[in-house]
């Protein structure tokens, strides 16, 4: 197949993770017979730095017309200046809310390698496989705000129309997985909640008899994803909750630097990057972990290429490189680990 990826380095870290993993792909253009054609824009950080605006016209007209869009980090303390009017973080939002992308997949697969990074006990941890998904533009964080002097207000609102949407992204990742899908909401207090249970409950048993649907309020699912990760395979929550439980279950699989997502909309074309920032810290150094980022290019495979056989190979590779212990910084013990393109050249060498 043919396909138009638009590659959006951005800050710190983002040139050398992004770098690392167009190689990938095109090691996966040769070895299945596809043909992909990159272009590389501007955003955040850098983008102000040269254009004035986080989403410069030229990026957001390229992104429209891609197939798929592949992502580094954005920002640094070079931007962080808290007077400042324009912030790279903003290219995120803008370009993520003018492409529609309403889903966004966090995948968590602890590996075996990794098992000892991570907080919780290795023995709850193996075996687990989960996917977030996490509702992004609805919600408290968009619902009207008022402030006076003596109080504040967040306008907490969802439609019938946004639950349905990204129930069914859910619903659909769950019949491709283990049919299992767990929805997450507050319906004992809260009226969005009880929305929300109620579409889930007939989108799922309209359109996905096949799908077992089950309910969880957030409170108890916050304590059961570290108590019993293995218990789930497809989580589907509104937007603040979501947030909050992706970062929880991020620390399941222990470093940042092998976490992928993906942002997705009704099209079919999403936004594919580490859940990771930009790292200043190691920004330059030739030592970030390009896992995250490459894994992120394998669920790109999946969901806006539909290249299934294409993304397995890369996750079987990276995992190959993690079981040969072809670990950078953050995965290694002292002395041993390797650089961002070794660790990217392992891959690949995997793949030919
Ligand atoms: P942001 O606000 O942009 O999300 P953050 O403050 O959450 O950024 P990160 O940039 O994600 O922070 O970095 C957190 C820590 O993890 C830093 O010490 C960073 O060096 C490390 N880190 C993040 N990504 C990677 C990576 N790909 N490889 C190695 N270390 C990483
Ligand atoms: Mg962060």
């Amino acid at each position: 197949m043919q396909a138009d990826i638009v590659v959006l380095p951005g800050d710190g870290i983002g040139p050398e993770i992004v770098s690392a993993t167009v190689p990938v792909l095109e090691a996966v253009a040769r070895r299945f017979g596809h043909q992909f054609r990159f272009a590389e824009h501007d955003i955040g950080g850098i983008a102000i730095d040269r254009h004035g605006e986080p989403l410069p016209a030229a990026t957001l007209e390229a992104a429209r017309k891609a197939d798929a869009i592949l992502l580094g980090a954005v920002g640094g303390p070079k931007w962080s200046d808290p007077n400042a009017t324009v912030r790279p973080e903003q290219g995120l939002l803008a370009i993520r809310k003018a492409l529609g992308l309403f889903a966004n997949l966090r995948p968590v697969r602890p590996h075996p390698a990794a098992l000892g990074a991570s907080p919780i006990k290795s023995e709850l941890l193996a075996g687990v496989d989960i996917v977030v998904v996490r509702e992004l533009t609805g919600g408290i964080y968009f619902g009207d705000k008022t402030r006076s002097d003596a109080d504040a207000t967040d306008l907490c609102r969802y439609t019938v129309a946004e639950i349905e949407r990204v129930v069914r992204v859910a619903a659909e990742l769950a019949r491709q997985r283990r049919g299992h899908l767990t929805s997450v909401d507050k319906a004992n207090v809260l009226e969005t909640s009880r929305l929300w249970r109620d579409v889930a409950t007939r989108v799922v048993r309209d359109e996905f008899p096949d799908v077992a649907l089950e309910h969880q309020l957030v409170d108890s699912m916050a304590m059961h994803l570290l108590s019993k990760p293995r218990a789930y395979d497809v989580i589907v929550t509104e937007n603040m909750f979501g947030d909050i439980l992706t970062d929880e279950a991020s620390m399941l699989a222990g470093s940042l630097g092998l976490l992928a997502s993906a942002s997705l909309g009704a099209a079919r074309v999403g936004i594919y990057e580490p859940i990771h920032g930009s790292a200043p810290d190691i920004a330059g150094q030739g030592v970030a972990n390009p896992y995250a980022t490459i894994l992120s290019a394998a669920m790109m495979l999946r969901h806006s290429l539909g290249l299934e056989t294409e993304a397995a190979a890369v996750e079987a590779a990276v995992h190959g490189a993690l079981d040969a212990k072809v670990f950078t910084a953050d995965l290694a013990a002292q002395g041993a680990a390797v650089d961002t393109a070794r660790a990217a050249a392992a891959v690949i060498e995997r793949l030919a």
